[in-house]
């Protein structure tokens, strides 16, 4: 009987735990959900379903997607027209910036919104192994003077090498 009892109370504590994980678990998705739509209105971007989806897989991913990325990687996906046009919104909002490739695809990363400084202004680095381009928003581009009439527009800091990802495999 007291045997009973106490597996019973085990198995109270098990489920109670598990509540307890789940309801974390939920409230930390609703959180999630909370940041992207904070950030969409922040960026004045009206809030589709196709929008939504796209952000969280930047925030998710962490580094450049090129269309193929998000063709793979988005399950509902819309037409063609529809990716551009967001990825459009996005790079005309400023809420997502064009990153180098190693192949020259046009890839795009999410904008370091916390980073004070210019948001463009920044290295990035393109992995020889996994071929991911990544920013590296703590590096800023020295800024360079112009000689001779050459008139600078914008100037450019690619990194090439391994990832800390492929590094340790
Ligand atoms: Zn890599
Ligand atoms: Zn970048």
């Amino acid at each position: 009987m007291r045997t009973c009892c106490k597996n019973r109370e085990i198995i109270s504590t098990n489920a109670t735990l598990l509540c307890l994980f789940f309801y974390l678990f939920y409230l930390c998705a609703m959180k999630n959900e909370q940041n992207i739509f904070d950030l969409l209105s922040s960026y004045g971007i009206r809030k589709t379903n196709f929008r939504i989806e796209l952000l969280r897989l930047f925030l998710q991913k962490g580094h450049g997607l090129s269309h193929k990325d998000i063709k793979e990687e988005i399950q509902c996906m819309p037409d063609k027209v529809t990716i551009y046009r967001a990825l459009d919104t996005f790079l005309e909002k400023g809420i997502i910036h064009r990153v180098p490739d190693i192949n020259n695809v046009s890839k795009y990363a999410l904008t370091n919104t916390t980073s004070t400084q210019s948001q463009h202004n920044h290295a990035h680095f393109i992995c020889k192994e996994c071929k991911k381009t990544f920013c590296m928003s703590e590096i800023q581009i020295p800024e360079v003077r112009s000689k001779n009439g050459f008139a600078i527009e914008s100037t450019k800091l690619v990194l090439e090498g391994i990832c800390p990802n492929c590094n340790s495999n």
